[in-house]
């Protein structure tokens, strides 16, 4: 089947075409407006969406050398997600799955970012073990199949992504932050600053401490010299995002180890980090792992992710009514979306 994926769930537009399983295209629209703010916000969000929504999906369909009338389904991101911002994807993914009288499939997006190792070769074998590391969500899943997927663990309060732009935030840098913190810590030494790390049970995580540390480290430290986060800027960057990835590594190991699952992967914005795509390529080498690492343009946010979804829900004939409505707090259990 040759199908038409909508993104929409966040502060990226985007659309890609998958046919019988091959992503023919993959146009992502990022929303600058928010770097100022400091954060995402909401009602700019749907704005944007609703302004690009239309020339990004024509794009994919150029891109790909597909007609509408060659389609024979229609995905969009379900959630989770902003409400507003996943409005739009939905209601434009309806309206042409009606015009056009084919299926429309539902997607879950953190289901997704795991599916982006199914875009390119070669793919994990079943059980497969992923870290999914993004603005929202801190997940350790088993995978069992492409869409039987098990939550094994996950963070207790704040995502791992939000860490990284917190305390980006916090030393002034723009939203999205983690980027930033990944180039500048390049330079740094990421033991130069040492950050307190709880102890989490389980395979669950906990960064919103760390965040509160770092906070009272740069306040304290700012005022006996205003320009202590200036002067430091590599070596912060370096130390906590040292700190952030030995958390993550901390749990993904001891996953592996007690579940027996060598085939390890991460997924979700943050496994776009050079750091932790370097420490868990060198961690697996030690361990005999076969470790997957999904193309950059596969991390954060893309349809493409979303179109490898729907593949394989068309291919089970999982199809959404025409009068669903978009869930912000959509999650999956086992086979379930
Ligand atoms: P979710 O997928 O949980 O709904 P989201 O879709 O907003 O959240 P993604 O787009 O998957 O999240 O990822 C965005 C996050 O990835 C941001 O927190 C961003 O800072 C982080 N990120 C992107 N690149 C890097 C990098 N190189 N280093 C660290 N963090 C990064
Ligand atoms: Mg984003
Ligand atoms: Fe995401």
């Amino acid at each position: 089947g040759t199908i038409l994926a909508i993104e929409s769930s966040c502060d990226e537009t985007s659309a890609s075409v998958v046919k019988n399983g091959t992503v023919l295209s993959n146009i992502v629209s990022t929303q600058e407006v928010h770097q100022k703010y400091g954060g995402v916000v909401p009602e700019l969000a749907s704005r944007a969406h609703q302004k690009n929504i239309l020339p990004v999906v024509s794009a994919a369909l150029d891109d790909a050398g597909v007609e509408k009338k060659d389609l024979d389904a229609v995905a969009f991101t379900k959630g989770p997600g902003l409400l507003g911002a996943l409005l739009v994807g939905t209601s434009f993914a309806k309206g042409m799955a009606m015009a056009l009288d084919i299926p429309l499939i539902g997607v879950n997006h953190m289901q997704a970012h795991i599916l982006a190792h199914f875009i390119d070769d070669p793919k994990p074998n079943f059980p497969f073990l992923c870290l999914t590391v993004s603005g929202g969500h801190t997940q350790l899943v088993v995978v069992h199949s492409p869409l039987n997927m098990e939550i094994v663990g996950e963070t207790i309060d704040d995502a791992v992504g939000e860490a990284f732009d917190k305390t980006a935030k916090i030393m002034g840098l723009d939203y999205p932050g983690g980027p930033l913190i990944d180039k500048y810590a390049k330079e740094g030494d990421p033991l130069k600053y040492e950050f307190p790390n709880v102890n989490i049970p389980e395979y669950n995580f906990s960064f919103s401490g760390i965040k509160t540390a770092f906070l009272n480290f740069l306040r304290k430290e700012s005022q006996k010299d205003e320009n202590f986060v200036k002067d430091n800027m590599a070596d912060l960057c370096a130390s906590i995002q040292y700190t952030l990835i030995k958390i993550l590594m901390k749990k993904l190991i001891k996953a592996s180890k007690d579940l027996n699952i060598k085939e390890i992967g991460i997924a979700g914005g943050v496994s776009a980090n050079s750091s932790l795509r370097n420490t868990i390529l060198e961690e697996g080498k030690k361990r005999g792992w076969n470790v997957f690492i999904p193309e950059f343009e596969h991390c954060t946010d893309n349809a493409a992710m979303i179109a490898m979804a729907a593949h394989y829900q068309y291919e089970g004939k999982d199809f959404e009514a025409l009068n669903t409505s978009p869930n912000p707090r959509l999650k999956f259990t086992g086979s379930e979306k």
